[in-house]
């Protein structure tokens, strides 16, 4: 039985590449049948802190992965001490200025890596490794080679930064009496720009990329992208689907570099393809606190989520999209006051007044009445179409604009063109 780790140390929010891990892990484990464990490699005391812990736990589960087994390295420390002094006392290790040393004994070394075939280790930067510190806390190539015995973990899938530590865990496997597993070294993660993806970059934990509105499917979705292809140029994969076709073999050796726009396009996917109750719900997690008036109804809301959802790349985009639909005090700004730089205000009385008639606001009939009002004034339908965008939503663009007045209703409508033709008479005044 296939049995794999992911194995973060909680220093840190969970990040892009810790999660691919995660995923490449859990996808290898459910299309196998296997087991997926959680190591918390929590050895350095200093600096791994309870609210990173929380939320790489939170962020696994949010991001719809589960696990198997959980351990915690700080609850094991006397069975790596005891693992330690059995090394000292078979020579293969000594204790030297307060710490515990491991001796090489260093042999060419080959493996056959899952994903990038052969390699061949041929020396070692150093001959002795610690695996106590001098604090008496385990050092992570030490624990890390029990762990993965003791817990029988068969496939190390991890980053591909950590290929260096690998001879050095084979030669401890090795010391220690354990069965060397197999191991499988995921591409690194670049950025846009190349080179690897770090803070700089900007945004890097799962953490922020949900406050900024990312759904889980779209970021899942995205990891899953990172490294490994469905196939058939299919970009759009639910990690149930994926786990039913999932094969370590087809992994890239290659870097997989982070694409802000692509991982915008699935994002925007996902969202388009929700359904209205479940976009209506999350999307108000991501509204600031008192944002909606109070005499905005569940109905009045799901036909504005409706009108947005078509071009809503992230959900954090909705507040400031959707506030003309709640509020009426927007001003023109620079770039929309050009186009209203000439004054029409008969024709836009003319439209108010073919408006006011429409007695079935729906959208259909106002689409007729703007074309009616435009042949009779002998213009484009463009000539009242922007100028009108601009006097009911602040902006040059946007959803559809009859769908728009539909949802606004004939009062708000008229008043805000009402308002454009004040707008122009003051200019003029
Ligand atoms: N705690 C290590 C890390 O965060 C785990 C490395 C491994 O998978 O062996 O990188």
């Amino acid at each position: 039985m296939i049995r794999v780790r992911f194995a973060p140390s909680p220093t840190g929010y969970l990040h892009i590449g810790g999660a691919r891990t995660c995923l490449f892990n859990w996808l290898y484990a459910r299309n196998t049948g296997g087991k997926f464990i959680l190591r918390i490699e929590d050895t350095d005391l200093e600096r791994s802190k309870k609210e990173y812990l929380d939320e790489i736990l939170e962020s696994i589960k949010w991001l719809g992965m589960e696990w198997d087994e959980i351990y915690y390295q700080s609850q094991r420390f006397d069975l790596y001490h005891k693992y330690a002094e059995k090394l000292i006392e078979e020579g293969k290790a000594y204790r030297k200025e307060g710490a515990v040393f491991f001796k090489y004994d260093f042999e060419t070394i080959e493996i056959d890596d899952l994903i990038r075939g052969k390699i061949v280790f041929k020396e070692l930067p150093k001959q002795e490794e610690v695996i106590i510190k001098s604090d008496n806390s385990p050092a992570y190539n030490f624990c890390c080679v029990i762990d993965d015995a003791l817990m029988r973990v068969n496939r190390v899938l991890r980053g591909e930064d950590h290929i260096s530590n690998t001879p050095k865990q084979i030669l401890m496997y090795k010391g220690l009496g354990f069965e060397v597993p197999q191991f499988a070294h995921l591409p690194l993660i670049l950025s846009p720009q190349g080179g690897r993806l770090s803070k700089r970059f900007g945004a890097t934990s799962i953490r922020e990329h949900r406050q900024m509105g990312y759904l889980s499917e779209a970021i899942i979705n995205y990891l899953m992208l990172l490294g490994w292809s469905p196939g058939e140029d299919k970009e759009i994969i639910s990690l149930n689907e994926a786990k039913n076709i999932f094969n370590i073999k087809d992994v890239n050796k290659t870097g997989a570099a982070f694409s802000m726009d692509k991982l915008n396009w699935i994002n925007g996917s996902y969202i388009r393809s929700m359904n209205m109750e479940d976009l209506s719900k999350i999307s108000k997690d991501y509204l600031p606190d008192n944002y909606l008036p109070s005499w905005v109804s569940q109905d009045y809301y799901n036909k504005v989520i409706s009108i947005f959802q078509e071009r809503t790349v992230r959900l954090t985009d909705l507040a400031e999209s959707m506030k003309f639909c709640f509020y009426d005090d927007f001003k023109y700004n620079e770039e929309t006051q050009k186009i209203l730089d000439n004054d029409l205000s008969d024709k836009i009385n003319c439209l108010i007044e073919e408006l006011n008639n429409v007695n079935n606001f729906i959208k259909e009939e106002i689409e007729e009445k703007f074309r009616k009002t435009a042949e009779t004034l002998e213009v484009k339908m463009r000539v009242l179409v922007h100028p009108t965008r601009v006097a009911l939503t602040g902006n040059k663009n946007g959803p559809g604009l009859f769908e728009t007045i539909e949802i606004l209703g004939k009062e708000k409508v008229l008043s805000r063109l009402r308002k454009l033709v004040e707008y122009w008479g003051g200019i003029n005044e």
